[in-house]
């Protein structure tokens, strides 16, 4: 069988690695470096450069020069928060795609060039053709994202053979398999733009996902902006007349380059020298920036994962103290602050011993590794991080595959026809944690037709599966005539501009109005029931019963719709039940007169 690659797609930065007589090894490119810079310089002119001749390119030539593209990748134009990119991103025919010069491209492209070089690098150092690929994403990227990490996988020429949750896969290169059965593990991955943790259980050698949290928005490069800031702020200072000239694109780009440096070097020394000469004219800034000037401006960047870290241990129903090991991936987490942030939400000392910037990379691999046969007796089970389900009626939001569920996964239920003679069903794919429909997102909608039959007659099955890769596969069954649908959700569907993290602390905040609002609705879909049949058993049998017993039921049939009128459901809901009771006797007359006519016919 041929070698499949493990290869970690990063906002900042890409690895690649493969199976080696049983150990990850990654592979170092011609410079002689694992880490390739997740940058892509489109020269007017010539092939694309990518990695670290690229990154070169970030200051120089600002607008021609691509990076974190992952925070745009399989995104819709709106979705994103505004960005401080030097390039140009557009959004055409509901796509986002990224402009340079006279070129048009979309994310995944640009990540496909990535990937490009990382398999070049790969058959340069085996000395054979490598294509199959492992490729991580963060746990927390939905499925359209997974989707276009997928495509830019196939451009580049490789068979994505699994998308894997970023955490699960680092949990493997720290080998927390070889703990002892039903550990517990925190994996906090702050990298330079996502932060991610999730809550991990080993069972019999399984690993299981008990929870995953976090923010798809929230990295490193929220740092640098900062640092790039406060360096402004000091220039400012120092030179108030250049303060037109420091918005310039060019030097933002040139200042960023600085900061960054700075802040690396920061991690292991207490001061460094910030120099910048010719910064105009014959005018050099020079700076000695602490580590606590740089923590100060970390501090509340890094605070921001304090709720998910809470929100994860919550879902996981986890004390800190229960946990066995915490450990840290991405390269933030060399920060001192990170640690010590970590050893005081999670009350125990985090794992340092892998290499954060390397540990989600060796997991990959791992997992290519499994998936090749060459490691055995490991099994990686992943979450959904949200709730999945289809819209129902009165705009309800019905879910089918509940959060926090392993995957792969796959449930189902029976639905019907809510309108006599209705010919088809539309099936609207939603996901999010709110009660109504319209507060989620919808990942796509599709119809299937049926034969008109009277209400309630038609069964139709909708079943959600999700494979190992993360992907949603609903198919919709007539069980009936047997007729079916399969859609796999492709980026032609529609999606909301909400971040996951909105959507659950969203559904928070609404929980007590989105329940009432659920309440409500199948108190009026009930309603919207009771009084089309008692009006036709009125018309069938009500010659059976007195004028008082009519009376009677009139005045509780105005009571629901004077209660519809308004927005009380405690007031609907009484109503209905009172006219549900008080027409029970109608029920009978119904029986009573359907046997009768049954038995004429017979006769
Ligand atoms: P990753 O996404 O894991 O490649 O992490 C990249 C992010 O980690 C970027 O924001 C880097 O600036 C940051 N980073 C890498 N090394 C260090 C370090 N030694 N100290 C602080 N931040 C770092």
């Amino acid at each position: 069988m041929s070698d499949i690659v493990g290869i970690d797609l990063g906002t900042t930065n890409s690895l690649i690695g493969v199976m080696d007589s049983g150990f990850p090894i990654l592979i170092a490119d011609r410079d002689g470096s694992r880490l390739t810079p997740s940058v892509v310089y489109l020269p007017e002119t010539g092939e694309p450069v990518v990695g670290a001749p690229a990154d070169r390119m970030r200051a120089l030539m600002p607008e021609r020069t691509l990076y974190s593209v992952k925070r745009l990748i399989g995104r819709r134009p709106g979705e994103s928060e505004k960005e401080d990119f030097p390039f140009a991103v557009k959004s055409l025919s509901g796509r986002m795609v990224l402009e340079v010069g006279d070129q048009l491209l979309k994310p995944e492209e640009v990540s496909s060039l990535v990937l490009k070089k990382l398999k070049v690098d790969a058959e340069t150092s085996l000395g054979r053709a490598v294509d199959r690929a492992v490729i991580s994403v963060p746990a927390y990227f939905n499925d359209l994202q997974r989707q276009a990490t997928k495509r830019a996988g196939e451009l580049a020429g490789f068979t994505t053979e699994r998308i894997i949750n970023e955490p699960t896969a680092a949990a493997l290169a720290y080998g927390l398999d070889r703990l002892r059965d039903r550990s517990r593990v925190a994996v906090y991955d702050l990298g330079g733009g996502t932060f991610d943790i999730s809550i991990l259980e080993l069972n019999e050698g399984i690993f299981r996902v008990l929870s995953t949290n976090g923010n798809t928005r929230l990295g490193g490069d929220d740092i640098d902006r900062e640092l790039v800031r406060l360096l402004k702020e000091r220039i400012t200072g120092r030179y108030p007349e250049l303060r037109p000239e420091l918005d310039d694109r060019q030097f933002f780009a040139r200042i960023r380059e600085i900061a960054h440096t700075a802040k690396l070097r920061l991690s292991t020394e207490d001061a460094v020298q910030v120099e910048i000469p010719f910064l105009s004219g014959n005018r050099s800034f020079s700076y000695a920036l602490t580590r606590m000037e740089l923590e100060a401006i970390a501090r509340p960047i890094i605070r921001r994962t304090r709720s998910h870290c809470l929100r994860s241990l919550d879902d996981a129903k986890l004390d800190p103290v229960k946990l066995d090991e915490v450990i840290l991936v991405g390269g933030v987490t060399r920060m001192p602050i990170v640690r010590q942030f970590c050893a005081e939400v999670f009350q125990r000392l985090p794992n340092i011993t892998q290499n954060p910037d390397e540990a989600v990379a060796v997991g990959a691999t791992i997992q290519a590794g499994i998936l090749s046969g060459v490691v055995q007796n490991v099994v990686l089970l992943d979450v959904t991080p949200l709730s999945l389900g289809i819209e129902t009626f009165g705009g309800l939001m019905n879910v089918i595959i509940p959060r926090n569920t392993t995957i792969p996964c796959k449930a189902g239920e029976m639905f019907t026809n809510a309108v006599a003679n209705q010919t088809s069903m539309q099936i609207v794919v939603l996901q999010g944690e709110r009660e109504l429909a319209k507060d989620n997102w919808e990942l796509g909608r599709f119809n299937l037709e049926f034969e008109p039959v009277p209400k309630g007659i038609a069964r139709v099955g909708v079943q959600f599966e999700i494979d190992g890769d993360g992907i949603l596969h609903v198919l919709a069954r007539d069980t009936r005539a047997g007729r079916e649908k399969v859609v796999e959700l492709s980026s032609a569907v529609d999606v909301s501009d909400e971040a996951v993290e909105k959507m659950i602390a969203e559904s928070l905040d609404h929980a007590f109005e989105d329940m009432s609002e659920r309440v409500w609705t199948e108190a009026v879909l009930k309603s919207n029931e009771l009084i089309p049949a008692v009006r036709s058993a009125l018309t069938l049998v009500g010659d059976q019963i007195t004028s008082d017993d009519q009376r009677k039921i009139d005045l509780l049939v105005l009571e629901v719709e004077a209660a519809l009128k308004g927005h009380d459901s405690q007031r609907l809901k009484k109503a209905n039940a009172e006219l549900d009771e008080g027409t029970q006797h109608l029920a009978t007359l119904l029986i009573d007169r359907a046997m009768s006519e049954a038995a004429r016919r017979k006769k």
